[in-house]
């Protein structure tokens, strides 16, 4: 079974637009989602266009702003202070990575947690890692969804993430322990990589390396997610870190590169800004 980010994504966010277009008569407005786009990398540019196409298709209101790369970080500080004290702005996000002149973990802290769409602020990770309310990260989330959309049982599952990145290895891991998973982090100092995997039932892979994980390295029926986004060297199309082909017939369930986890992670956003405003109105709680 090969599950479709892609259609859970649409479907997810049609209700949400509905849910979204019943806002102004409870709430006077709809969400508002500012996204910060510093440079012209053509992969973040691509990312913030699925964001306001999204933001769009759910109804929520969505401002670009783009700066150049020359930007400096207090003037990146000082613009986020403002959306920070703006009562219209529900959720800010600034597209990573940012030039190497800009202290990215500082342009995180910076953001108010509330208005941390992307989860990323250290107080929601804290919050993700004591089991508090918190604004989950948008990557694992969707996989999480995506799992038990398939009816995948997590509960009691050996669980094998190979990466270690705080925006999808350790969250995600940490969301399947959170499931009752039993879990195990590898990285590109795992020895005998092949032999973790095989073991795997569940298999998240986040490295960012094209077909990386070949058919040898997973066992008979495992679910397979596939996070990785690259270009194959080969055709220069887009390619997860699984070769699909490989390890598509061993799989009981994976999902595919394009149209699999990076939809979900876009809904997820929409879904988190949501979140965030009605936190905001005072109707609902985190967590979501
Ligand atoms: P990252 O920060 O570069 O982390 C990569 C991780 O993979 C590291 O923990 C690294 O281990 C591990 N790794 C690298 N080479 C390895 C190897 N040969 N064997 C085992 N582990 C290895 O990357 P990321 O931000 O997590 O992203 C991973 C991939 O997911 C990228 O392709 C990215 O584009 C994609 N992504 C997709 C979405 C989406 O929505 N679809 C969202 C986010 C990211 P060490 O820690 O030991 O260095």
């Amino acid at each position: 079974m090969v599950i479709s980010g892609k259609e859970l994504a649409l479907s997810l966010k049609m209700k949400m637009a509905g849910e979204v277009a019943t806002f102004p008569r409870w709430y006077g407005r709809v969400p508002h989602l500012v996204v910060i786009l510093v440079g012209e990398d053509p992969g973040s540019i691509s990312y913030v266009t699925g964001k306001a196409k999204a933001s769009a298709e759910v109804g929520i209101r969505n401002t670009t702003i783009r700066r150049p790369e020359s930007i400096g970080e207090a003037e990146l500080l000082d613009m986020i202070a403002r959306l920070n004290a703006d009562n219209d702005v529900d959720g800010i996000l600034v597209q990573l990575p940012l030039p190497k002149h800009i202290d990215e973990a500082k342009v995180i802290a910076a953001i108010r947690q509330e208005k941390d769409v992307d989860g990323f602020h250290p107080l929601n990770v804290a919050a993700l890692w004591q089991k508090q309310p918190c604004t989950l990260p948008c990557t694992p989330k969707g996989i999480i969804k995506m799992l038990k959309s398939a009816g995948v049982t997590i509960e009691g599952r050996r669980a094998v993430v190979i990466g270690r990145s705080n925006i999808v290895g350790l969250p995600v891991a940490k969301l399947l322990l959170d499931e009752n998973a039993t879990v195990t982090v590898a990285h590109s100092r795992t020895k005998n990589l092949a032999e973790v995997t095989r073991q795997a039932e569940i298999l998240v892979v986040a490295i960012g390396r094209p077909k990386f994980v070949t058919a040898d390295m997973v066992g008979e029926g495992a679910v397979v997610i596939d996070v990785g986004v690259n270009r194959d060297p080969e055709t220069g199309k887009l390619c997860g870190d699984v070769d699909f082909a490989a390890v598509e017939p061993k799989a009981s369930v994976i999902t595919k590169v394009p149209g699999g986890v990076g939809p979900m992670t876009i809904c997820c956003l929409m879904e988190n800004t949501i979140e965030c405003f009605l936190r905001k109105m005072g109707s609902r709680g985190g967590n979501g």
